[in-house]
């Protein structure tokens, strides 16, 4: 490709919206144009890198039995009323009417259109298991699309389903699933965590996200190098935590809890200090709703948070919000900030995290303004109605395997991989007939896999403050051909010949033939990062060299006989 023909235009100018450095990357070096919000156009030289994940996703989804197909991205409400997701997916879903005034959606995902057609397809086990996929446009109203490819609205993903005729049979296709992204995402050249994720609340089926590490990541995971345990923060346990010290003990009261005036200090740390404490050796009491209208209190160690995806999971419900100040008020008798598990009746369930299990003569708040309690002791002074794992887990916890302690790093999930069992094929009537000649929901599996977020992920992981260092099976060129001063009928005619050659040996060159300045070009070069660069220049041709060097080491330059260059671009390639 001729650049000077070519669709490509750089651009210094880093996007106002542009948080993260892909984001600005991809702006910058002409592979994206921002149409609208999370509302993307690929160039032609952005699109090539996007093709190049599509085929390498494609060998090794071919590879593990997959079978491709192409589903419309506009789909009937009927399907999904039929799931119930018409009405649980809420704002995300963009909805839309036709002329007839029937409602459609633009398709977010897939599982109710392919669910559709294996249900008047297949009706025997004998049929069974089936792997489908599809790599399409999807369509999501995000609340704030951002990052670019990252999070967008209108987006590229590959969707595969599987359908089976028992677990077993599941489980087999989902490890092969799993092999076939380990092989795609290691042939990006990327370092990547597979992670147990949050499954929901669709029975205890398993789930695995697939986590390119960069700290820019929206995701958390902790990890024990010891015992190879991962997970997404959502999801993670923690061994037992070390029991805090029992607090100090109440000369006047030492068998009740002494409440003690806390004027006007409602946060953790503020109590902990006023009354000499660990923020550890306090319970922290928080009031939630959900849709099921009724106010649960949670209680944790002080120095804790609450993990509201398993809270949510736990209570089976779909929101969760932290009750309003008047609901508080209505429950505790006090403002924001007093909650206490004594004496606190108008609430549904109180719900203790393990955390607080080894608490002893804890602080707590009194259910009355400006007012605390310490010494308090579980069985003695309260009771919570159960017990649950509602940790959010973070660095130095101990591994739940090893008792090790973990790390925290952070992650972009560019792949989710779930066992979904019978929840679509229940509930769309998606059967078959086993072989005693009896109807059974299919057990089904799904797999995403973001193309052009991983795309992005991997500039997150390969750049410089110059500009982006492409993993080579991503780059959109393998090869950049620099002419300096094409004017010249020397350096013109042997970038010319080596463009040639390059071509016939099948190399996939950009050939920068513009009448720029040099300066210019080595800037633009740095910038979309190809991984080889060949400079012709007249300096070098009077002695018979081409110069060459590779954008992971830039500062590096070698040079080699023109006679021989291509030869040698072949070897660098290897
Ligand atoms: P997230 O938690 O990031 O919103 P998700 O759980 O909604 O992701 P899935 O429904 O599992 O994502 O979609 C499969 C894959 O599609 C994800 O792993 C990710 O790579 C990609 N993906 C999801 N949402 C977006 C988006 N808004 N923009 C770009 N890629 C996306
Ligand atoms: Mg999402």
């Amino acid at each position: 490709m001729r650049w000077s023909q070519y669709y490509l235009y750089t651009t210094r100018e880093v996007p106002k919206d542009a948080e993260v450095i892909s984001h600005q990357l991809m702006t910058r070096a002409g592979m994206i144009k921002k149409l609208a919000a999370g509302i993307y156009t690929y160039t032609p030289f952005g699109f090539r890198s996007i093709s190049k994940m599509m085929a390498i996703v494609r060998r090794e989804l071919d590879r593990a039995g997959a079978m491709e197909l192409s589903m419309p991205a506009v789909q009937p409400a009927e399907l999904w009323q039929e799931s119930g997701r018409w009405q649980e997916y809420g704002k995300e879903l963009l909805r839309m009417r036709d002329r007839h005034d029937r409602d459609f959606c633009f398709g977010p995902t897939h599982e109710e259109v392919i669910t559709d057609m294996v249900r008047h397809d297949v009706r025997s086990y004998k049929q069974l298991p089936i792997n489908l996929y599809q790599i399409q446009v999807k369509f999501r109203d995000e609340i704030r699309p951002r990052f670019g490819l990252m999070r967008g609205r209108e987006f590229l993903m590959k969707d595969a389903y599987s359908f089976h005729a028992d677990g077993a049979s599941l489980d087999a296709t989902y490890q092969d699933m799993r092999d076939a992204y380990c092989r795609i995402f290691e042939a990006c050249g990327l370092d990547y965590t597979v992670v147990e994720a949050d499954s929901g609340t669709i029975g205890g089926s398993s789930s695995h996200e697939f986590m390119v590490l960069a700290q820019t990541g929206e995701s958390a995971i902790v990890r024990c190098d010891e015992s190879g345990y991962a997970a997404n923060t959502e999801k993670a346990e923690a061994g037992e935590l070390p029991a805090p010290p029992p607090g100090p003990a109440s000369e006047e009261t030492p068998d009740q809890p002494q409440q003690v005036a806390t004027p006007g200090l409602t946060t953790v740390e503020e109590v902990a200090e006023f009354l000499g404490v660990e923020p550890s050796q306090m319970l922290k009491t928080m009031i939630y709703t959900s849709e099921q209208e009724e106010l649960v209190a949670v209680a944790i160690r002080g120095d804790r948070e609450i993990n509201e995806v398993k809270l949510a999971n736990h209570l089976d419900v779909k929101h969760l919000a932290l009750a309003s100040e008047g609901e508080v008020t209505g429950a505790t008798g006090a403002p924001v900030g007093f909650a206490g598990p004594v004496g606190l009746t108008k609430v549904s369930r109180l719900i203790a995290d393990h955390s607080v299990r080894s608490m002893s003569r804890f602080v707590c708040g009194a259910n009355a303004a400006d007012a605390h309690l310490t010494g308090v002791e579980w069985g003695r002074d309260a009771e919570p109605t159960e017990w649950a794992d509602l940790l959010l887990v973070g660095e130095g916890d101990p591994c739940p395997s090893s008792g090790k302690p973990m790390t925290l790093s952070r992650g972009i999930e560019v792949g989710h991989i779930f066992k979904l069992g019978d929840k679509y094929s229940k509930s769309m009537g998606c059967q078959f007939l086993n072989d005693k000649g009896q109807g059974n929901p299919m057990i089904m599996g799904c797999y995403g896999l973001g193309i052009g977020r991983t795309v992005a992920a991997a500039i997150e992981q390969g750049n410089d403050a110059d500009g982006i260092i492409w993993p080579r099976p991503l780059a959109p060129f393998e090869v950049l051909l620099i002419a300096l001063n094409p004017q010249d009928d020397e350096v013109r005619q042997a970038a010319e010949a080596l463009y040639g050659e390059l071509q016939e040996r099948g190399v996939e060159v950009l050939y920068d033939d513009r009448k720029e300045r040099p300066g210019v070009k080595f800037k633009d070069a740095d910038l979309i990062g190809v991984p080889v660069r060949l400079v012709v220049g007249k300096r070098g041709l009077t002695e018979g060299k081409i110069e060459f060097s590779l954008r992971a080491n830039p500062r590096e330059r070698h040079s080699v006989d023109v006679a021989d260059a291509a030869a040698k671009v072949g070897e660098l390639l290897e």
